[in-house]
């Protein structure tokens, strides 16, 4: 097994078929009227916005949220011209005229921000957010009904959709999600105009179509990861590999990894795994992760370094080339579960160092 030195050292699979599949169902389960965007904001939660927008715009999407101008700028050329292109994070990072000159819609996230968006574009295309609660972006109860006594500035903002985001979608039961729905509904009539709306994300299109509006606005579901806490009702879209690089036949009582901390017994056999924190094995998962090798948990020994993690594999008679570090035998959110995060922090920080492969 040893002597393939030409194998990659990790393998990130990608599975796009399962991503449009995901996207298919989501907008499937919307109420009739109702668009289906795609947030690929962060490369796509790391798994590639180009590969994964062309693939979702190849199955009928037409609406992309990124989070940044530079990130909608990576995909302007790929993307073909009837794709529209959101800016989350509003129209910062670069002019206004810049925005225009590609066709990006930003996000007016304050009144700061619609004051300087109107200066410069009159009539251009914009998304108003409303905070309903969450207190991160968009404009509060107040500074709404001031906007909506304010006929001027209405009258030059040309406001393709009013948006809100809702914190605790994943969660039912909460409460909460009927107070921003109400918010939501009361504040967007206040500014007294016929005007499309938009409030799901991935988990709010599974509250049900009083929140599905006119486009819903899923990621974190279409990559696989569980948008409730029940069964996952998403395809699995991504595998992780790493190659074993070495076996330890341990035969004196020692130590495993920086800082000595995991005491070991012999007899053991160790593997010295190619994945560190580096490629997302996130350091807390020290103590708690495992791998997988031809079925079977080894769990992962000694602290997690920057290249390398180490498995117990006493158990396994031949270890192969390969680990599994994402895959059949354990998901994106169970290996968050064990680092202590939600999968969205799993798959944005995979990085670069993965040979990539995108299933069709
Ligand atoms: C990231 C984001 C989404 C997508 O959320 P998921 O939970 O990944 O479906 C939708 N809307 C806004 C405003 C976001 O920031």
């Amino acid at each position: 097994m040893f002597s393939h030195y030409e194998d990659p050292l990790s393998v990130l699979e990608i599975d796009l078929a399962a991503i449009a599949e995901n996207w298919l169902g989501l907008k499937k389960r919307l109420k009739p009227g109702a668009d289906c965007a795609a947030v690929v904001k962060a490369d796509a939660y790391g798994l590639g916005a180009k590969e994964v927008s062309r693939a979702l715009h190849e199955h009928g999407c037409r609406h992309f949220f990124v989070a940044h101008f530079e990130e909608a700028l990576a995909l302007r050329g790929t993307l073909p011209a009837d794709a529209l292109l959101y800016v989350l994070n509003g129209p910062w990072g670069a002019q206004p005229k810049d925005f225009i000159r590609h066709g990006f819609i930003p996000v007016l996230n304050s009144y700061n921000d619609i004051e300087h968006w109107s200066k410069e574009a009159l009539k251009q295309p914009c998304l108003l957010h409303i905070d309903t609660g969450m207190n991160r972006l968009g404009l509060g109860a107040k500074e709404i009904l001031l906007l909506a006594e304010k006929r001027n500035v209405l009258e030059v903002l040309n406001i393709r959709y009013v948006m809100s985001h809702l914190a605790c979608a994943d969660q039912p039961s909460q409460a909460m999600n009927a107070v921003q729905l109400a918010l939501f509904e009361k504040l967007s009539a206040a500014l007294n105009r016929p005007l499309r709306l938009s409030l799901a994300n991935s988990a709010g299109i599974f509250l049900g179509e009083r929140f599905h509006f006119d486009l819903a606005r899923p990621g974190c579901a279409l990559y696989g990861i569980n948008p409730g806490q029940g069964p996952n009702p998403m395809r699995a879209v991504v595998t992780v590999q790493a190659r074993i690089l070495q076996i330890m036949e341990i035969d004196v009582p020692g130590t495993v990894g920086y800082g000595a901390t995991y005491k070991i017994a012999p007899p053991a056999k160790t593997a010295t795994i190619s994945v560190g924190y580096a490629d997302g094995y996130l350091r807390s998962l020290t103590g708690a992760g495992a791998v997988y090798i031809h079925g079977e948990r080894c769990p992962v020994i000694g602290r997690v370094s920057m290249d390398t993690i180490i498995a117990d594999v006493t158990h396994v008679k031949s270890p192969g080339a390969y680990a599994e570090i994402i895959g059949e035998h354990q998901t994106v959110d169970d290996v968050a579960g064990q680092a202590g995060t939600i999968g969205y922090e799993i798959l944005t920080s995979l990085g670069k160092r993965y040979k990539r492969i995108y299933k069709t």
